[in-house]
């Protein structure tokens, strides 16, 4: 069981944003932008590489819920999941970091060199 089912049972606490029967939304706890959200399905489905196309549709509308209600549609965000080790992937439960609330920094990756990464 990862830590975030904990969250999900309850037994562990989260400043959570919006939840609905299949999904669930709430703050980082380590932010990388003002706005720093995790946005996971109740399910247990350990990365983007094993998820349905069915949970993806409702992950999908859940997550432009979310994005609205924060008001991020309005100049943007970012969406990331990293899958698995190589990806930085540390909880093994699929979730999507949406980041937003200030133009992001794009440097790092826009020109850098892929040889840096390994
Ligand atoms: P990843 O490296 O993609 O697996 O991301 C895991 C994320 O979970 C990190 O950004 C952590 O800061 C975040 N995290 C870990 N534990 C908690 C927690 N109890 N509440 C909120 N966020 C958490």
């Amino acid at each position: 069981m990862t830590i975030f089912t904990k969250i999900i049972n309850g037994e562990i606490p989260c400043n959570k944003v919006l939840e609905n029967d299949d999904f669930l939304a709430f703050h980082d706890i380590n932010p990388k932008a003002p706005i720093h959200i995790l946005i996971i399905p109740k399910i247990e489905v350990e990365n983007f590489q094993q998820v349905t196309p069915e949970t993806m549709a409702g992950l999908t509308a859940f997550t432009q819920e979310v994005a609205t209600l924060l008001g991020l549609d309005k100049n943007g965000y970012r969406l990331i999941t990293n899958n698995g080790s190589d990806g930085g992937q540390e909880v093994m439960h699929l979730h999507f970091h949406l980041l937003g609330g200030a133009k992001l920094n794009w440097s790092h990756l826009s020109d850098s060199d892929s040889k840096k990464f390994i």
